[in-house]
């Protein structure tokens, strides 16, 4: 009996043990086929996808859209008359679109900024359609024309925007610009941030971890409450290792702008020290041994070595005397700001848009861009400044400041001033 039992349990245990090892082959067996068919679907699938992307691409890459649009903002300096010559229009054309502008009064004075939309349709003879002049961030003109038209029905339009004032305040954990942007700021309220700064703070050496802003800037929202705009930076605060620098906005004069510290002195000094960002200073001012010329000869500027197409700022504000090539200097812009101050920028690659002889520039405005044209070893930044017709030395110039407010301005100032601390602090108290 025993000896039986043990018999049948053998059986029984070879017969288990062979049903399982035909039980995985075939799981296995299926569980593979179905994966060879997966994987070569998806080869399949995938080459199917870049043919089918080569052919989108070979067909949209050869063809022109009908229609397109240039957007321009206008800039110091320019006029109606050179922001039309710029477009690629016969003169005909140009001489229709100028002179319906010139004959809408509101549009009399062109300011810096305004936004100009030009929709080309490529198959009609006369090019431009319709054309919007946004005369502020609330209001545009519409210029359209019907087909076959000769001239342009002008409609003024408000745009259904609110504007909301914005609170925002970060500490500073890697750079200034990913942190504004970690917060939502719009970049160009970051670069108008920049700029304002400019001329009291180096943003390469200046900053260090754990410094602190706050700003208010104004936002324009639209009915679906999209941001579709920004507007002016109305008070910011910048919290650096071992001082506070703050800005108010202020107008000091009707429709004249401009930022004051707490004291109602501007921001602005008379000229920058360093008309560049992220420059290295390569060579000081004074004695030298010329690295073309090879004997000892005064360099009468300093040196800012920067990559090609850095963009040079005017170090204050002025008028363009010169925008041409200057010898060993290269491409060269001269500034006269004042009947002192005069400055001198060289070896640029190229100049900034619409700068030429004769030009009112705006402090911070890009007048060119790092090059190494004429006598130079490599890009970099040429930059002089000239006292009473002498040239002196930029580094060690004593600043003079701008405006400070006196008088019936400061007081008026002083009140701004209360009032924007409190709706600072209402805007805070809103946050939490
Ligand atoms: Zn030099």
């Amino acid at each position: 009996m025993k000896y039986f039992n043990l018999r049948l349990f053998k059986e029984i245990s070879f017969l288990i043990w062979l049903l399982l090892i035909i039980f995985i082959s075939i799981v296995s067996y299926i569980v593979y086929s179905n994966n060879q068919t997966r994987q070569s679907n998806i080869i399949k699938s995938s080459f199917e996808n870049i043919y089918l992307k080569k052919i989108i691409k070979e067909i949209t890459t050869n063809l022109e859209p009908r229609y397109t649009t240039i957007n321009y903002y206008s800039k110091a300096g320019d006029t109606y008359e050179s922001i039309i010559s710029s477009l690629l229009l016969d003169k005909e054309e140009k001489k229709l679109i100028l002179d319906t502008i010139l004959s809408v009064n509101s549009l009399k004075i062109l300011r810096i900024n305004q936004r100009f939309i030009f929709k080309y349709d490529h198959l009609s003879e006369k090019k431009v359609r319709e054309f919007i002049i946004e005369t502020d961030k609330k209001n545009e003109i519409i210029f359209s024309k019907k087909i076959n038209k000769e001239n342009f029905n002008i409609k003024k339009l408000e745009k259904n925007f609110q504007k909301n004032l914005v609170y925002k305040e970060t500490v500073i954990t890697n750079s200034l610009y990913n942190s504004a942007v970690s917060l939502g700021i719009k970049p160009n309220i970051i670069i108008e941030f920049a700029r304002l700064y400019g001329f009291q703070v180096d943003f390469q050496r200046d900053i260090w971890k754990n410094d602190s802003f706050q700003i208010i800037y104004e936002e324009f929202v639209n009915e679906n409450n999209k941001v579709v705009d920004t507007g002016d930076i109305i008070f910011a605060s910048l919290n650096l290792q071992d001082t506070d620098l703050q800005l108010y906005k202020f107008e000091y004069d009707k429709n004249k702008i401009d930022y004051f510290d707490e004291n109602g002195k501007s921001i602005k000094k008379t000229l920058m020290k360093t008309p560049i960002n992220g420059a290295r200073l390569s060579s000081s001012y004074g004695k030298r041994k010329h690295p073309i010329l090879g004997y000892t000869k005064m360099h009468t500027g300093t040196d800012f070595a920067a990559p090609t197409g850095t963009p040079i700022m005017a170090s204050g504000d002025g008028k363009v005397t010169k925008a041409g090539w200057c010898g060993g200097g290269g491409n060269c812009v001269k500034i006269k700001h004042n009947s002192s101050y005069q400055t001198v920028y060289a070896h640029m690659s190229k100049f900034g848009r619409g700068i030429k002889k004769g030009v009112r520039v705006k402090q911070g405005q890009i007048i060119g861009y790092v090059g190494s044209t004429g006598m130079s070893t490599g890009p970099h930044l040429h930059y002089e400044v000239i006292e009473n017709g002498k040239k002196i030395n930029s580094q060690k110039l004593k600043l003079p400041s701008g405006k400070i407010l006196k008088g019936q301005d400061r007081k008026m100032f002083e009140v701004s001033k209360i009032k924007i601390d409190v709706l600072k602090s209402n805007l805070i108290s809103k946050m939490n």
